[in-house]
């Protein structure tokens, strides 16, 4: 039976992967990856090593994780070195938890290899730091893909009246409820936001605006894109340094 190395690949940017994950994709004997794994990453990996696209779209998975869950489980029976190369960081709304839990129950071995989030290092690439000495102490991380039934928000709404930095990630086509829900609970129309599209590539788009204009700005982006809400969107302006204007 192989080991699974449940791995983050980062946030696009293929100089973010860090060495010990180069080091398990270039020995891996399959590689089990994502929508959001950079592709370039796969050309590290050896001679006859079997690629296995799981790939989910923003909206709708292409693979229920169950299946997921059960091709790694395969692969791990079939092979010595298995990769499960994922965006960002596995455990950041990246399941890994879950695919360690249905390996764990087969006695399959594992590893985790953190990845850098995008969370982070895309308002990073885009000049906004997450926290910020007198100005934010704390920054939340929020999915904003929220449960079908859309009378029951699972976010707490009432918990981010503070001046935390919120991230939101997988929250595009919820902006301007987002946005509406944030002024709901009191925050001023003018309170900075960004969305940052394909953050950290060659592509990488940042759109800066106000709880009340942002939408429109925003709004036809394309994914993956993440949503910044807090006072240092602001900073960008002195920070900003990745994006050609
Ligand atoms: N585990 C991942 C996040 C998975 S959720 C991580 O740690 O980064 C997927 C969401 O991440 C997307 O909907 C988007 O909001 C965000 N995301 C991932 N890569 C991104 C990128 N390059 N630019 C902007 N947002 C990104």
């Amino acid at each position: 039976m192989g080991k699974v190395y449940l791995t983050g690949a980062g946030p696009g940017d293929i100089e973010l992967l860090t060495v010990k994950a180069l080091r398990v994709v270039k020995e891996a004997d399959v590689i089990i990856y994502d929508r959001l794994a950079n592709p370039e990453i796969l050309k590290e990996a050896k001679n006859g090593c079997e690629f296995i696209y799981v790939g989910k779209e923003d909206s709708h998975h292409t693979l229920p994780q169950e299946e997921i869950n059960e091709a790694i489980y395969q692969a791990a029976l079939k092979y010595e070195n298995v990769v499960r190369l994922k965006g960002g960081d596995p455990f950041v709304f990246g399941r890994g938890g879950e695919e360690g839990i249905y390996l764990r129950e087969r006695n399959i071995r594992f590893e985790f290899i953190p990845g850098v989030t995008s969370a982070i290092a895309v308002p990073e690439y885009a000049g906004i730091p997450v926290t910020h000495r007198g100005i934010t102490v704390s920054f939340r991380v929020v999915t904003g893909h929220e449960s079908k039934n859309k009378d029951q928000s699972q976010i707490p709404w009432e918990n981010y009246k503070s001046d935390d930095t919120i991230i939101f990630l997988m929250g595009l086509h919820r902006l301007k409820v987002i946005c509406r829900k944030l002024i709901g609970i009191g925050k001023p129309k003018e309170y900075p936001v960004a969305v940052i599209s394909k953050g950290t590539t060659a592509e990488a788009k940042t759109v800066v605006g106000t709880l009340e204009d942002i939408y429109e700005k925003a709004k036809d982006l394309p994914t993956p894109a993440l949503i910044v809400v807090g006072e240092v969107v602001k900073l960008r302006e002195q920070l900003s340094w990745f994006e050609k204007a």
